[in-house]
C-alpha cells in the first residue's frame, strides 16, 4: 500500500481517471488531507462510497514518529523515527517573515564532504516522498502553526534523491496541497551537474542554493569529493545556463573553516569566480562537531572575509545562526542521539 502523502495531484488524477472516475476527485482528496488535515478516508463526508473504496484499495495514511525534540530561542529540532527505525531530523526556525522548516531528504548522505556529519554517516537510503511531506505535517500539527518556508538542507543530498524530491516539491507547492509558494522553497545541492540541468528544465520557480565552500578546484577537491566528478568549470557552466534560462538568482553557500578556506586570497578568488553572475554568497559560520577536526573561523576574520567580498562588489550575507546550543547543524542531532543510546 502506498501513502496518500506521497502522491502528487497529477498522479492522483491519473489514478482516478484510470479507474473511470472524474479527475476532480483528486482535488477533493487533496482538500480533505491538506486543507482540512483529515486523517481517515471515512471522514471525507462529501465523497461517494465507491470513491472512498478506490482510495482505500490503494492508499493508507502514514505518520512519521517523533522521538525527540530540543528547543532554543527561535529554533527547535525534531528527531523522527521512520518505519524501518532509521532516524532523520528536521529543524524549525522562527524568522520575522514566518516559520521556516529545514527538511531531510535521505538517511545519511553519500557525498562525503569532509566537514559534514551527514556525510560521515553515509547514506542508508533515500527518503520516500511521503516521509518528507510528513515532516511538515507532523510539525505543523504538533506546534499548531503554519510553515511558510521550506529549505531542503537537512540530512542528505536532495539531488541524489531527485524524483522523490521533485514530487515532494510539487505536493507542498500545489495550491490544492500544502500551498507553499515556490519562491519560499529552497533546494540546496553540493553540485550534481546533470540534476541541476534537469531541475532547470523542470521549470519550477524554486530557489537553488549551491554548496560551494571553496573558490578553486584543488581546495574543493579536498573538501568535497563530488568536485572530482563535477568540477567548478562544469558547475559554473551549468549555473550560467540556469541563470540565463530561468532568470533566477543562485545562492552560493560558503562555510568558513578556520585556516582552510577563509584567507584574503580565497575571498578574492571567490569574488572573481562569481563576479558578474546573478548570484549572492551566504557565508556560514561553521558548526563544530566533536567528530570532525575543522574549526570555525573567528568572528573578526569572518568580517574581514565579508568585507573583501563587499569591496569587490559581491552580494554577500552572513547567515544568522540558529541553534548552536541545540546542535542544529546538518546531521548533528541524529548522530548525538545514536551515540547516547
Ligand atoms: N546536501 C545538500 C543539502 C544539505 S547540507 C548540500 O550539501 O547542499 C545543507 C548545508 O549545510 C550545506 O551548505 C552544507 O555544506 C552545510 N553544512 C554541513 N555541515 C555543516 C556544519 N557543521 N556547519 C555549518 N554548515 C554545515
Ligand atoms: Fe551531503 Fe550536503 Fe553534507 Fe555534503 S554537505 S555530505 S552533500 S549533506
Amino acid at each position: 500500500m502506498k501513502s496518500i502523502y506521497g502522491i502528487t495531484l497529477e498522479a492522483l488524477e491519473e489514478y482516478f481517471v484510470s479507474k473511470g472516475e472524474k479527475k476532480f476527485k483528486a482535488s477533493q482528496t487533496f482538500e480533505w488531507i491538506y486543507k482540512k488535515r483529515i486523517k481517515s478516508f471515512d471522514e471525507f463526508s462529501n465523497v461517494k462510497k465507491d470513491t472512498i473504496e478506490l482510495l482505500k484499495k490503494e492508499f493508507v495514511f502514514s505518520k512519521i514518529k517523533l522521538v525527540a525534540k530540543t528547543s532554543d530561542t527561535d529554533v527547535s529540532k525534531y528527531l523522527f523515527e521512520l518505519d524501518d527505525s532509521n532516524k532523520i531530523e528536521a529543524v524549525l526556525m522562527n524568522h520575522d517573515y514566518g516559520y521556516s522548516l529545514c527538511v531531510s531528504t535521505q538517511v545519511g548522505c553519500n557525498m562525503g564532504c569532509k566537514f559534514c556529519e551527514s556525510g560521515r554517516l553515509k547514506k542508508v537510503r533515500n527518503l520516500y516522498t511521503h516521509e518528507m511531506v510528513e515532516q511538515i505535517l507532523a510539525i505543523e500539527e504538533l506546534e499548531n502553526l503554519r510553515i511558510s518556508h521550506v529549505v531542503l538542507m537537512g540530512i542528505g543530498e536532495p539531488f541524489d534523491n531527485y524524483d522523490n524530491v521533485i514530487d515532494f516539491i510539487d505536493i507542498i507547492n500545489c495550491p490544492k496541497g500544502i500551498d507553499i509558494g515556490a519562491r519560499h522553497i529552497t533546494v540546496s545541492t553540493s553540485g550534481l551537474v546533470p540534476r541541476i540541468k534537469d531541475f532547470m528544465n523542470h521549470g519550477k520557480q524554486v530557489n537553488l542554493a549551491i554548496s560551494l565552500h571553496a573558490p578553486n578546484n584543488t581546495l574543493r577537491d579536498s573538501l568535497m569529493p563530488i568536485n572530482r566528478a563535477y568540477n567548478l568549470d562544469m558547475l559554473f557552466e551549468v549555473l550560467r545556463e540556469y541563470i540565463k534560462k530561468t532568470n533566477r538568482r543562485v545562492t552560493f553557500e560558503y562555510i568558513l573553516l578556520d585556516g582552510v578556506n577563509d584567507s584574503k586570497e580565497c575571498a578574492i578568488e571567490l569574488a572573481n569566480l562569481v563576479k558578474g553572475m546573478n548570484a549572492y554568497i551566504n557565508l556560514i559560520p561553521y558548526n563544530e562537531t566533536s567528530h570532525i577536526e575543522f574549526r570555525r573561523t573567528p568572528q573578526d576574520r569572518i568580517m574581514a572575509f565579508y568585507d573583501t567580498l563587499k569591496k569587490n562588489k559581491i552580494n554577500v550575507t552572513i547567515r544568522r545562526e540558529f541553534g548552536r546550543d541545540v546542535k542544529a547543524a546538518c546531521g548533528q542531532l541524529r548522530s548525538n542521539y545514536e551515540e547516547a543510546r
